[in-house]
């Protein structure tokens, strides 16, 4: 997809599954589950989806999913199903990962950064991406570094360490909800619901419009009514109150939303119908 300057491609890492009732919080079941079925773990399939966005100057990713360090025992859990970072970048956008020269990590739970890291063959995680400059949160890595007992089982210090260990990491700084240009046309803008400095990605292309990646703050398109948080989100009347910021921007300006986790498909504009409600224009799709 052409956007403004910008080539977006979609590198789709491939599909995990969670369990439902985790993925809707508060949500009944009754409700969820006419667009999400669960299998008979109660799990539900989700996507692993990440955006390479090619421009003159860059070759940036936007996540990386979940990588390829797990076990048998956790890959069932998950019933995960992900091809290595080298293969999916050769086989979707025809580029080796030395061709990255920037990565951008929404927060570091391993379902988004999980593939920053292989194991050499001594098995320890050396960096996928040797070359990249690696943006991360400032707030979010303090917050992963000494993580609440809640969250600590996402935050696993060997998806990162080695790009701390050799300088890659660039850490941004801002308030909540702030937007920060941090590559030409690249905003982010931070959210704290769902963990503390999460940075969701809003691509400006000029006329060709705006792209908004929804990381977890909108996870699937089922996630856009207003209520329908996470049991993961750690504050959820704070993520509420930032969807509902979001959606109104992103219907006013005709935002295109991206979500990362829908297995259905991608993309999706949207329209506000009355106040805290919005609707999808289109089927998400992918592109
Ligand atoms: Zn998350």
């Amino acid at each position: 997809m052409k956007l403004g300057n910008f080539e977006v491609l979609e590198i789709d890492t491939g599909r995990f599954m969670l369990d439902g009732g985790a993925m809707f919080g508060v949500v009944p079941k009754a409700l969820w589950e006419r667009s999400d079925k669960a299998d008979s773990k109660n799990r539900i399939e989700l996507a692993l989806r990440t955006l390479l966005i090619k421009s003159k100057d860059f070759n940036l990713l936007i996540d990386v999913g979940m990588g390829s360090k797990w076990n048998q025992r956790q890959r069932e859990i998950f019933n995960l199903r992900e091809k290595p970072m080298e293969a999916l970048l050769k086989e979707q956008a025809g580029l080796a990962c030395s061709d990255i020269s920037h990565v951008l990590i929404t927060h570091l739970h391993f379902d988004h950064c999980g593939g920053l890291t292989e194991l050499n063959g001594d098995g320890n995680p050396t960096q996928t991406f040797k070359k990249a400059e690696v943006y991360v949160h400032e707030d979010n890595l303090k917050w992963a570094e000494n993580p609440n007992l809640r969250e600590k089982a996402s935050y696993l210090n060997e998806n990162w360490q080695a790009y701390k260990d050799s300088k890659q990491l660039q850490l941004v700084r801002s308030k909540p909800m702030e937007k920060k240009e941090i590559l030409p046309g690249v905003w982010i803008m931070r959210s704290d619901g769902h963990t503390r400095g999460q940075q969701c990605v809003l691509l400006d292309g000029g006329k060709d419009g705006k792209l908004f990646f929804c990381g977890d703050l909108i996870p699937s398109s089922s996630h856009i009514k207003i209520p329908w948080t996470m049991g993961y989100d750690i504050d959820p009347l704070t993520i509420m109150n930032e969807k509902r910021i979001v959606l109104n921007e992103a219907s006013r300006e005709n935002w295109r939303l991206y979500f990362e986790h829908d297995a259905r498909g991608a993309m999706a504009s949207l329209v506000k119908e009355s106040e805290d409600k919005f609707r999808l224009l289109n089927t998400p799709a992918d592109f």
